[in-house]
């Protein structure tokens, strides 16, 4: 196969440029094909593959923002029959135009070999790729100003799958603790009984207290991952990328392999922070939460460099931890609202936490917007974050006596777990979420059995505080 397009290829393109049709994605050269046969009868088998046209990123060298890339990057209405949304793709599988198609698509889809330059990889089977996944994975890349992007049918699935993809029996992982329980519980036991080390580290800011730990994983076998979530869920508790990426060369360094850094972003991503621009390699999401944002879907992803994606990949290829068009179609809507949803969700969070925080009922709230600015922790947040997100957590006088009397007596909150949809949820972490994490290490970690998870929706505040206020006279 050629490297570059030939004539008939530059022929369609310039045709296809000259009616105003950018395609970026699968989806695009799925109904390009279909919309441009008729009038390009010089379209064949090896250019159904074509590589799209870039979408539109810059009015001149004005720079389009996500707000707006978010309605229209990777997909063209003229290309789905004037669709002003992409349709969903309710296919398991595609038809390829002829034999050798098919051969070439399979060595692009494995990673065997790469598509020649101006072409795309081609679809082949809904487990590798498919259109509503891809629309979604080039929109949050663009998002979060990572290269790949890939989909995963639960946040679990994406974490399980990225660190299966990067570490081996004997090695370990280093991580920041509180991790979301599911995590926690990972490490614990999934990972622990394939012979896989976890040694955690509580304060994400100390160095020093860091490099110790490090020590301490490099000595129990090779570190290949550090794995952090910052904000922590539920504490709020920050970890420096930065320095997290420092420990990773000082391991490299000793151990001969740098470990990969992956971090949990699904608190504030991508519209109030951005790891992998402080120095993680992987920018990892429970799509569930805030980005799907409306507490009916399940989905995650992890976002990084072509090369590392290219393995993190190929294992959701391996065992079929994609997501289902569907969920990738209802994602696509969901983005078009996120940082509206995000930046109101933001505003009301910070009038209920000054609330809770003057209240003779609550002994301390764990708020970003609430740190000392010229503290470490308030420094780095500064430094590391453009928002305090709606997820935070208090702990109430009384235990965990009051906590249940307190959810109990909620009107307009509703007490369930997870967070980041529209509508505001309540739960007690030791109790569900932090349930399997042993009562010491969650004393270590500070989600004690009076702590309350708040997540912000976007109703109005005024209501939000009036019914705290009521909740809180119950207590
Ligand atoms: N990471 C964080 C921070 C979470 O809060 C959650 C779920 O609550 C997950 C990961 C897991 O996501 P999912 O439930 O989509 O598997």
């Amino acid at each position: 196969m050629k490297s570059v397009p030939d004539v008939a290829t530059l022929i369609l393109a310039t045709a296809i440029g000259a009616v105003g049709c950018i395609a970026s994605t699968t989806a695009d050269r799925v109904v390009m094909r279909k919309a441009h046969t008729a009038k390009f009868r010089i379209q064949t088998a090896r250019q159904a593959m074509v590589k799209p046209f870039p979408s539109k990123t810059h009015i001149g060298n004005h720079v389009l923002h996500p707000e707006t890339l978010m309605l229209n990057y990777g997909y063209d209405p003229q290309l789905s029959e004037g669709a002003v949304k992409p349709p969903v793709f309710l296919t398991s599988t595609f038809v390829f135009k002829t034999a050798e198609d098919g051969q070439d698509f399979f060595d692009f889809v494995s990673g065997r070999r790469e598509p020649p330059e101006g072409m795309g990889a081609g679809l082949v089977y809904s487990r590798f790729n498919h259109p509503n996944s891809e629309i979604v994975e080039d929109r949050l890349s663009v998002y979060e100003r990572a290269e790949k992007c890939a989909l995963f049918s639960s946040g679990m699935a994406a974490i399980a799958t990225t660190i299966l993809a990067f570490v081996r029996p004997g090695d370990v992982v280093l991580h920041s603790q509180p991790l979301y329980g599911g995590t926690e519980t990972l490490f614990a036991k999934t990972l622990a009984g394939l012979s896989i080390g976890a040694v955690g580290f509580a304060d994400g800011i100390d160095e020093a207290a860091v490099g110790l730990a490090a020590e301490d994983a490099m000595g129990k076998g090779r570190v290949a991952m550090i794995f952090i979530e910052t904000p922590a869920n539920p504490t709020n508790g920050l970890v420096d990328i930065a320095m997290v990426r420092r420990v990773a060369e000082m391991i490299g360094h000793a151990q001969g392999h740098t470990p990969i850094v992956a971090c949990d972003n699904t608190l504030l991503g991508p519209v109030f922070q951005r790891p992998i621009e402080h120095g993680a390699d992987l920018s990892l999401y429970s799509l569930t939460k805030y980005i799907g944002g409306h507490s009916d879907l399940i989905a995650g992803a992890a976002l990084g460099s072509k090369a590392l994606m290219k393995d993190v990949k190929a294992l959701r290829g391996a065992i079929g931890t994609q997501l289902d068009p569907h969920s990738c179609w209802m994602i696509s809507r969901s983005l078009e609202t996120l940082s509206i949803r995000m930046e109101k969700a933001d505003r009301n969070a910070r009038l209920v936490a000054d609330y809770l925080r003057d209240h003779a009922k609550v002994a301390k709230v764990h708020y970003l917007a609430h740190l000392e600015e010229a503290s470490p922790a308030g420094r780095l947040f500064a430094r590391q974050c453009t928002g305090s997100g709606s997820t935070f957590s208090f702990d109430i006088v009384g235990g965990q006596a009051a906590a249940f009397k307190f959810l109990n007596a909620l009107q307009i909150f509703k007490l369930a777990v997870s967070l980041g949809g529209t509508e505001s949820l309540a739960s007690l972490p030791a109790s569900m979420t932090h349930s399997g994490v042993p009562a010491d290490i969650r004393q270590k970690i500070g989600v004690l059995d009076s702590t309350i998870r708040l997540s912000i929706g976007i109703e109005h505040p005024s209501d939000l505080i009036a019914d705290i206020a009521q909740a809180l006279n119950d207590a």
